[in-house]
C-alpha cells in the first residue's frame, strides 16, 4: 500500500516525486513511456524555451549552464532524466494507468500491463500532450492535401518549397512558422490578430517580472491571465521574420476546399498543408470510474485538489493554481501548495 501513486513521469510528475520524498512519504510513479522525461522528446527538434534557463527550474535543482539563455529541447530532456537519476525517483516505465477505483478508504490502480497497485491518494500528472485537439472547419473533409497537428511536426525539410498553412496564435505556431518560412511559403491563420510582448522589458526577461510581482506565484494571476488579450513573447526575431522571410500572417480562413481554402474576403488559394498548432486537451479517462470528471472529461477540482474525491489530485493542468502552472517553473510551486491538503489528508486517511 502506497501513501501516494503519481500517474506520468513528465516534469509534472518529477517534481511531485522530489516533494514527496522530501516528505518522507511510501509512493511510486506509473509512466506509460520508457523515460522519464514526459513528452518533451516528441516536441519539434527546434524548440527554444521562451522562459530562461535560471527561470526553468523544477524544485530542488537549478537548470544547468548559463542562467540568461533559453534553453534547446534537448537540454530539457537531459535536464528531467538528470531530475529523475539525482534524486533516485522510483518510476515504474511502461506502466500505463487504465483505471483507477476506489475500494473502502483506499484506490486499486490498474495498468494496461494488468500490474495492479494500491496507494492512499493519488496525484495524476499525465498532460495533455497525447491528445491533440483539432478544431473542424466547413469542408474540412473535402481537402486534399496534408492535414496534420503541431504535435507531429519535427523539421522543415519534409515541406520544402511547399505552400504551408499554419493554424494557431500561440509561441509553436510562431516558432513553427518561423522555421518552415526558411524553406516553405508559408501563412499563419489565427481567428484574432497576433499580438506580441516583448521578451525584455527595462533590460530584464519578461519571467522575471512576473517572478518579482508575483505573477507567477499568486493564485490571482489566473483571473488576471484568462482576462488578458493572449500574446507571445517575442525575443525579437518573430516581428521582423514577417518582413524578413516567406512569411505572412491572417485572420483564419471561412472554409476548406479540396485545394485549398477560402479566406474571409472570398479569395480562394491553394495550399499543400495545413498544421494545426491548436493546442491540447486532457484525457483523464482513467479516473472516469470515480465520478471525478465532468461531462466534458476534464478534471473537477479547485487548485490541483479534487471536489469530488477525496485523496484525489491534479498537476499540469492549464490556469490550476496560476497562469505558470502547465510550465516548468510553474509546477514546482503548485506542488508544493499542494503538500499541505495531501499529508492532512494522508493522515486522516491512516488513521481511519
Ligand atoms: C510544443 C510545446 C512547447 C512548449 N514549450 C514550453 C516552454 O518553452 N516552456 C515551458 O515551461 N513549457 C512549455 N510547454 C508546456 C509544458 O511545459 C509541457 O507541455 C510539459 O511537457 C508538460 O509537462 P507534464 O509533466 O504536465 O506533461 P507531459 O510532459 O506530457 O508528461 C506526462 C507524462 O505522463 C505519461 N502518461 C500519460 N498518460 C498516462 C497514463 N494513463 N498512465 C501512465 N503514464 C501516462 C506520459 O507518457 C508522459 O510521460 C510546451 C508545450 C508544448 C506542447
Amino acid at each position: 500500500m502506497f501513501d501516494t501513486l503519481i500517474i506520468g513521469a513528465g516534469q509534472a510528475g518529477l517534481a511531485a516525486g522530489y516533494m514527496l520524498q522530501k516528505a518522507g512519504l511510501n509512493f511510486a510513479l506509473l509512466e506509460a513511456g520508457s523515460s522519464p522525461t514526459g513528452s518533451w522528446p516528441h516536441y519539434y527538434e527546434s524548440l527554444t524555451l521562451f522562459s530562461p534557463a535560471r527561470f526553468s527550474s523544477l524544485p530542488g535543482l537549478p537548470f544547468p549552464g548559463q542562467p540568461e539563455r533559453y534553453p534547446r529541447r534537448d537540454e530539457v530532456i537531459a535536464y528531467l532524466r538528470s531530475y529523475a537519476y539525482q534524486f533516485h525517483l522510483p518510476v515504474h516505465f511502461q506502466s500505463r494507468v487504465e483505471r483507477v477505483q476506489r475500494v473502502g478508504q483506499h484506490f486499486r490502480v490498474e495498468t494496461t500491463a494488468g500490474t495492479g497497485y494500491e496507494a492512499l491518494s493519488i496525484i495524476a500528472a499525465t498532460g495533455p500532450f497525447q491528445h491533440p485537439y483539432l478544431p473542424q472547419f466547413p469542408g474540412q473533409h473535402l481537402f486534399k492535401g496534408q492535414l496534420l497537428h503541431a504535435s507531429v511536426y519535427q523539421r522543415p525539410e519534409p515541406f520544402q518549397g511547399k505552400r504551408v498553412l499554419v493554424v494557431g496564435a500561440g509561441e509553436s505556431a510562431l516558432q513553427i512558422a518561423i522555421e518552415l518560412a526558411t524553406v516553405a511559403q508559408v501563412t499563419i491563420a489565427s481567428r484574432a490578430p497576433l499580438h506580441f510582448r516583448p521578451q525584455r522589458v527595462l533590460g530584464r526577461d519578461i519571467h522575471f517580472w512576473a517572478w518579482l510581482t508575483g505573477l507567477d506565484r499568486f493564485p490571482l494571476s489566473t483571473f488576471w491571465e484568462r482576462h488578458a488579450p493572449t500574446a507571445v513573447i517575442d525575443t525579437g526575431r518573430y516581428q521582423p521574420a514577417f518582413t524578413e522571410r516567406k512569411l505572412e500572417r491572417r485572420i483564419v480562413f471561412d472554409r476548406f476546399t479540396a485545394k485549398g481554402v477560402v479566406w474571409e474576403d472570398g479569395k480562394e488559394e491553394p495550399i499543400d498543408c495545413v498544421i494545426f498548432a491548436t493546442g491540447y486537451r486532457h484525457q483523464l479517462g482513467f479516473l472516469a470510474d470515480l465520478g471525478a470528471l465532468n461531462a466534458d472529461g476534464q478534471a473537477v477540482q479547485k487548485m490541483g485538489v479534487s471536489l469530488t474525491t477525496p485523496g484525489l489530485y491534479y498537476l499540469g493542468l492549464e490556469f490550476q493554481r496560476t497562469f505558470a502552472s502547465a510550465t516548468l517553473r510553474g509546477v514546482g510551486p503548485d506542488t508544493l501548495a499542494l503538500m499541505k491538503p495531501l499529508q492532512r489528508y494522508l493522515q486522516t486517511a491512516r488513521s481511519s
